[in-house]
């Protein structure tokens, strides 16, 4: 017999659930606000996916080339996004990410500095300018080292290795979570007013993938069982350059910071075919020779920004293309030279993991050879829907932030912009967090709730014989891979669906061995009751988008059309517990934001208020 009253209880106002970027910074909001803050993480502090992070953090602090400001910054956004960001985000995000790097340098970051000694910024696809803060290579270790040093000074209760279930509710409000220790299987009960769900993406549903372990998309789904909504998932990032041989590391990014270093790339006829893929609406920002792209990398201020700095979607397309037309590398996907354009001691200081990757894990010195690279599922742009102002979601006393939120990135992500979004809305999440908890008391918990939670995760441990839960997991990463990869078409989509409602009849007879402490398999059945509800939403939002834009592409609708800006895709749970999907229309643009976003550059770079 359950007897929820002997499970351990811890109350706070306010439960962040991830310790990676954004729910850090929005632990450090709540914890200024004088909430009683609780943080939960699946793995230990320091640990999160953001730590992963390399090239930067696009910020509009100008100090490299003083013709940037924010709303340069927010038209590359919403053009890299293909307009179909949230606009009140965009702006937000663009106004306040210089002021939530030199906060996140006031509690220690140490960036790679210029000659005059300010942070120093490096260039990335789809920025009009050098606009990434960074550390070498590895931006988000100092990112998460600095916050990580900061937080434990703030009274947070930090909770490692504890996984969350699912959400508790009353009378339609938050009220609480269920989770249990990774290491001991025992349960936990958090009763807070408000939580807030910082969880990442859900990339380890394809087996290509930049993203570590913990990318099992459990904030997506937990929201969507407390019947939040998501949106925009059809929009999947493929990130152009991941590790492609050999094949043990396939996947692993290949920082854009190569390319914004001046790395080029090349088909196996050594031609720089960016050039052929320069598209339409980019044309006048990009360099269409040779000597004027070279012309930026030796600085002159004046020359075009060379094709490889497309944004990812447009780059990730033309690789795949090459490939298609036999112009591939060896292994199936481009070379990526960085050796005939920087000098080795350039190259080991400013992309010291790419050295050190390449060298230990493909035998390769990229200061001499060219890299191996072909696309790899990087990022959601899509996730919890929330508001643009204050993160909420339409469940009260829910907040999302960070890579698991939707809303900032529209149809396609820039680089760089992930970590400046932890930063702006985990400072705004926490700020409206705290907020509602002053204006709402604690709501009660239900036994029965907690007890129906419970009962679905000891049920994998309880059953004589059931389905192996790693091999569901590879069958689903190989539906997600072959259905709604880079390219998807209509019969494809509605196969891959098919094959997702059998996996999830599966998943009801997945089994684990029956041990409460320490327990692989039965952590890896718990994620896949979650990534199965984020795989199924993203291939629902793919059919229903019948056009090509940013990150998703049709191959049966392969045009952006006018009618596709009108909407976004919209995911709920039905009350009949099946998945609905809708189209839900846009509100028309604010006036003077839609005016930015279709300046010129040259009256943004004279009008910098
Ligand atoms: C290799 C790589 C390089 C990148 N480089 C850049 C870059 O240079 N610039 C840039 O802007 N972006 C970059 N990105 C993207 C960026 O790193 C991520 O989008 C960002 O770090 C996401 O941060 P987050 O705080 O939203 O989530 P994360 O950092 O992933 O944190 C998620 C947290 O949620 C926790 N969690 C998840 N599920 C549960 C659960 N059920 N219970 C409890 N806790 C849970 C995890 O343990 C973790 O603590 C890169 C991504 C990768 C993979």
């Amino acid at each position: 017999m359950l007897d929820v009253k002997e499970i351990q209880t811890i109350e706070h106002d306010v439960l962040v659930v991830g310790a990676g970027g954004a729910g850090i910074r929005a632990a450090i909001e709540c914890a200024k606000q004088g909430m009683n803050t609780g943080m939960i993480s699946k793995s230990l502090l320091g640990k999160a996916h953001t730590v992963m992070a390399e090239g930067g953090m696009a910020a509009a602090l100008g100090n490299v080339d003083s013709r940037d400001n924010w709303k340069i910054h927010f038209r590359d956004t919403m053009r890299g996004g293909k307009f179909l960001n949230q606009w009140r985000m965009a702006e937000l995000h663009a106004k306040e990410a210089p002021d939530r790097v030199r906060e996140l340098e006031d509690m220690g970051a140490v960036f790679d500095r210029t000659e005059d000694g300010l942070i120093n910024q490096r260039n990335f696809g789809g920025h009009r300018y050098p606009r990434l803060a960074h550390v070498g290579d590895r931006t988000g270790l100092e990112m998460i080292r600095t916050l990580q040093d900061f937080c434990i000074h703030q009274g947070i209760a930090i909770h490692m290795e504890c996984i969350a279930l699912d959400v508790l509710k009353n009378n339609g409000k938050v009220s609480g979570l269920v989770a249990y220790w990774r290491e001991t299987g025992r349960f936990v009960i958090f009763k807070a007013k408000a939580i807030i769900f910082a969880t990442g993406g859900a990339g380890r549903a394809w087996s290509v993938t930049s993203n570590s372990w913990e990318y099992t998309g459990d904030g997506l789904a937990m929201a969507y069982r407390a019947g939040a909504e998501l949106m925009d998932l059809e929009f999947t990032q493929f990130h152009p350059t991941g590790m492609i041989w050999p094949p043990s590391v396939k996947g692993i990014l290949v920082t854009e910071g190569v390319r914004g270093e001046g790395g080029i790339l090349l088909n196996n006829k050594n031609e720089r075919f960016m050039f052929n893929y320069i598209p339409e609406k980019f044309a006048s920002e990009t360099a269409d020779t040779i000597e004027e792209a070279d012309r930026w990398l030796d600085g002159d201020k004046e020359a075009r920004r060379p094709p490889e700095l497309l944004t990812r979607d447009v780059v990730a397309k033309a690789i795949m293309n090459e490939v298609k037309e036999g112009r591939g590398s060896k292994n199936g996907g481009a070379y990526l030279d960085i050796a005939s354009r920087q000098s080795a001691e350039h190259i080991k200081k400013k992309l010291p993991s790419m050295y050190h990757q390449f060298k230990e894990l493909a035998e390769v010195d990229i200061t001499a050879d060219p890299m191996e690279v072909g696309p790899t599922l990087h990022y959601f742009m899509g996730g919890i829907k929330v508001d643009h102002e204050t993160q909420s979601t339409n469940v009260p006393g829910l907040y999302a932030c960070g890579e698991c939120a939707a809303g900032l990135h529209g149809a396609n992500r820039l680089g760089g912009n992930s970590l400046s979004d932890l930063l702006v809305f985990g400072k705004l999440s926490g700020d409206y967090a705290s907020k509602y908890c002053q204006k709402n008391r604690l709501e009660s918990t239900s036994e029965q709730e907690i007890e129906n939670i419970i009962r679905n995760a000891t049920d994998i441990l309880n059953k004589e014989e059931g389905k192996n839960p790693f091999l569901i997991h590879e069958n689903l990463q190989k539906i997600m891979n072959n259905h709604v990869g880079i390219v998807r078409e209509e019969k494809e989509l509605i196969e891959g669906i098919e094959k997702i409602e059998t996996l999830k009849v599966d998943i009801q007879e997945v089994k684990a061995h029956p041990a409460s402490q320490y327990n692989p398999g039965w952590n890896a059945a718990i994620d896949l009751s979650n990534i199965i509800i984020a795989s199924e939403a993203v291939a629902k939002s793919a059919l229903i988008r019948e056009e090509s834009r940013g990150g998703h592409t049709r191959l049966d609708y392969p045009d952006e059309t006018k009618n596709g800006l009108e909407y976004n895709v919209i995911i709920k749970k039905g009350t009949d517990g099946k998945m609905e999907t809708r189209k839900e229309m846009r509100s028309t643009p604010p006036e003077h934001l839609s005016k930015i976003a279709f300046s010129s550059l040259e009256e943004l770079e004279e009008n910098n208020e």
